[in-house]
């Protein structure tokens, strides 16, 4: 039996690719189940497959398949749809499975509107689709109705069974890492929030299960040893119990993994010592979800979130060299002018260097979306349209669309017009433990203002003035190689190249194997005339075309023309 796990394409492409590209680790845990028990199963992340639809009935035609899942949020849904009606093309007997969170909220619709889908999954869905594989392949069919967390037609009638049992203990599944190479892991599932615009609580029921740390470990360490060592925590909220994260991050550490990561965490679940262990661990970076800078909306959307935890979250976090990225909603109800100017004061007391804005959407599975339906009398076949979420200012008459529109030009302009200023008020902790550590982080931060995501955009006020002070603050604290070659290049960009030979010759001194660092010392060197000494650094790195087109314009500054040939020959 030959099974296919799709993640189909999203109904609009996005700016930031990297939001739509990833497989939810779910599908991981779904395929490790099958694997686990036999069956040969397949993950392709169909994401952007849009772009070259003849691989679709190739593919399709190739491994032909039994039976299709498709993990659907409500972004991909029609890319589900569209794929699932071309697989039923290539054969009509192979059996499509919807699963994921639009799968679970909207399975009536799904199986009501599309005959080529012929089963939905509901819920968690590891066990109930094996299972239903299973009944699938014994060709059991009166056993579907025993079939627990799945829905299916009957008939002219669309059923659904009774639901799927919570998996209790998650280390009881299998880690997904055995079998497959992904960033993305959890370390739990559920969320303590009950947010109005969010599907998490619906979806994962109020009781958080956490795996163990050293199921949690394990994951990782067998991830890292397949060269893996970025990750990113997608836990809804990772820091839920306090005393868990720091024997993780111990864990961490006493395997010796040398590890980034990157984790999402509500302000009023993090304290010092989270942080610092987090710090020690490996963590660069934490998201949190703040919504507003109004107390008023962030209860309205039931954030559950005082002013107050907020402020010390980010605080906190950043003294420890965590990057803290500040996820803000706007056109919520109520919102306002002034509403918006308390957002942009929160901005300025939290001095985040990461804003991400959005619009509000309502989506299935929230508190939102049933307040509109009752409101208006709106059943799931509004989904029969092509549209990802409903804006909720198409329901407010309060709000318009040029003003929601202005409300975020608004929110962005104010936001990067003080970014700058945010790398003056860098304060970390003074523990020497922690020195390196710091280092680390603002030679990163300079990085964004010098050559990185910020580097490039024009309403960022005096970029080359935020790095220069975060490479230098940097280097204040241990000798940092990023932090080097980024002043080096600063200062070379700015033509201050004695001040760049300087940076980069101390540079060299602590890292004399950086090929990077020699190079630039070089060119340098080379812009100061100072040919003999460029070529004591450049020659040390010949090879790459680059640099030997380097290495011929110093030998013929020099007069030496025989070498000036060897070497042009070897650029070309
Ligand atoms: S938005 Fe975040 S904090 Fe709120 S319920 Fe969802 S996952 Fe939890």
């Amino acid at each position: 039996m030959k099974i296919l796990i799709i993640y189909p394409y999203p109904l609009f492409d996005r700016s930031q690719e990297e939001d739509i590209r990833v497989v939810p680790i779910g599908v991981y845990y779904v395929a490790a189940v099958l694997k686990e028990k036999g069956y040969d199963v397949e993950i392709l992340n169909w994401y952007n497959i849009h772009k070259s639809p003849q691989r679709i009935i190739d593919t399709l035609r190739a491994k032909k398949p039994d039976i299709i899942g498709f993990s659907v949020l409500n972004a991909n849904r029609w890319g589900g749809i569209e794929i699932a009606q071309i697989a039923k093309k290539v054969d009509p007997k192979v059996k499509i499975v919807f699963g994921g969170v639009a799968a679970t909220f909207l399975w009536k619709h799904f199986l009501t509107h599309f005959p080529v889908i012929d089963f939905v999954v509901i819920g968690e869905g590891e066990y109930a689709f094996l299972n239903l594989v299973q009944v699938i392949e014994q060709g059991h069919v009166q056993q579907l109705q025993n079939t627990r967390g799945i829905a299916f037609r009957h008939g002219n009638r669309v059923v659904r069974t009774k639901a799927a049992k919570p998996i209790d203990h998650l280390d009881q599944l299998p880690i997904p890492a055995t079998h497959f190479q992904y960033q993305h892991v959890a370390s739990s599932r559920g969320c303590p929030g009950k947010c109005t615009f969010c599907g998490s609580p619906r979806f994962w029921g109020h009781k958080i299960r956490l795996r163990s740390p050293e199921n949690f470990v394990a994951e990782l360490e067998l991830l890292y040893n397949k060269g893996i060592h970025f990750f990113y925590f997608s836990d809804d909220t990772f820091t839920v119990n306090k005393q868990r994260v720091v024997e993780i991050c111990k864990e961490i550490l006493n395997k010796g993994l040398k590890i980034a990561w990157v984790a999402i965490s509500r302000a009023d679940y993090v304290n010092e010592t989270i942080l610092f262990w987090m710090r020690k661990a490996g963590c660069i970076q934490i998201s949190y979800g703040v919504e507003s800078g109004s107390e008023q909306i962030r209860s309205l959307l039931n954030k559950g979130l005082k002013t107050d935890d907020i402020k010390k979250a980010f605080s906190l976090t950043h003294r420890y060299g965590i990057l803290a990225r500040a996820y803000f909603i706007y056109g919520s109800p109520e919102e306002t002018w002034d509403t918006i100017q308390a957002t942009i004061d929160m901005i300025q007391e939290i001095k985040p260097f990461v804003c991400v804005f959005y619009i509000l959407e309502i989506y299935p599975g929230t508190k939102l979306y049933l307040d509109y339906q009752k409101k208006f009398h709106v059943t799931d076949d509004i989904w029969l349209n092509k549209m990802e979420g409903i804006c909720y200012f198409e329901s407010d008459p309060h709000l318009s669309q040029e003003l929601i529109l202005n409300f975020g030009k608004r929110l962005r302009h104010e936001f990067y017009g003080r970014l700058s200023g945010f790398s003056q008020d860098v304060d970390l902790i003074d523990d020497e433990q922690f020195y390196a550590m710091h280092a680390d982080f603002c030679s990163r931060l300079g990085l964004t203002f010098s050559q990185g995501d910020y580097a490039n955009n024009e309403a960022v006020k005096n970029r080359q003035q935020a790095a220069e002070r975060l490479f230098n603050k940097a280097l204040g604290y241990a000798p940092n190689h990023r932090a080097y070659l980024g002043l080096g290049l600063l200062k070379q960009e700015q033509r201050r190249y004695e001040e760049a030979v300087q940076v980069l010759s101390q540079g060299v001194q602590h890292f004399p194997g950086s090929e990077a660092l020699n190079v630039c010392l070089g060119v340098s060197y080379m812009n100061l005339q100072r040919h003999d000494k460029a070529l004591a650094c450049l020659l040390k790195f010949q090879g790459s075309k680059e640099v030997n087109g380097h290495i011929a314009r110093c030998y013929r500054a020099l007069g030496d023309v025989g070498k000036e040939g060897e070497f042009l020959e070897k650029a070309h």
